[in-house]
């Protein structure tokens, strides 16, 4: 099993979204090859570049034998067991998953881009993350903690 550090961000902003995201959270745990070392707390965001209720949003530290394209589909397929649907662009979802980061890695598919392109700027990814692991390091950015004074205007409210 790799021993690169895998965190995945989950999102949810329709029906019971706490639920969601603990299901969620679940569903990552019986990956194949999977485990999850350390889950954020929950925390309430509202929408960007999306409509719809406040998000719930999280953050999962994984180990995972998976490769990163191989995590996607998987991370896509727990998407689709929670019947998300995608009527129109940044429609609310009941489910989002998105590979934030894994180890050290840059990768540039048409698939799939990691470190995800825009963590370093939403409060909701970076706040979840850095209570993980607050000296956290991004391979082309470094430290994000740098970067959370740049969210400072995103409200975000971390649930108990
Ligand atoms: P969304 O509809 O917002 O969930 O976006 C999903 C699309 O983003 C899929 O087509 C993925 O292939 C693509 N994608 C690219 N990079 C990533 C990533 N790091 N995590 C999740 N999805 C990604």
């Amino acid at each position: 099993m790799s021993h690169e550090r895998v965190f995945v961000g989950l999102g949810a902003n329709l029906g019971d979204a706490a639920a969601t995201v603990n299901a969620a959270l679940e569903a990552l745990d019986a990956l194949p090859g999977t485990r999850v070392l350390a889950r954020s707390s929950l925390y309430r965001t509202a929408p960007v570049e999306a409509q719809g209720p406040d998000f719930v949003n999280a953050v999962a530290e994984l180990r995972t034998a998976l490769d990163p394209e191989a995590l996607l589909r998987s991370l896509q397929a727990v998407e689709a067991q929670h019947h998300r649907q995608r009527p129109y662009p940044n429609a609310p979802r009941t489910l989002d998953l998105d590979l934030l980061l894994f180890g050290e890695r840059a990768i540039a598919t048409p698939a799939l881009t990691v470190p995800h392109p825009r963590l370093h700027r939403r409060a909701f990814v970076l706040e979840p993350l850095l209570e993980l692991d607050p000296a956290l390091g991004h391979p082309a950015l470094g430290p994000l903690a740098a970067w959370r004074s740049g969210t400072a205007d995103q409200p975000i409210e971390r649930l108990g």
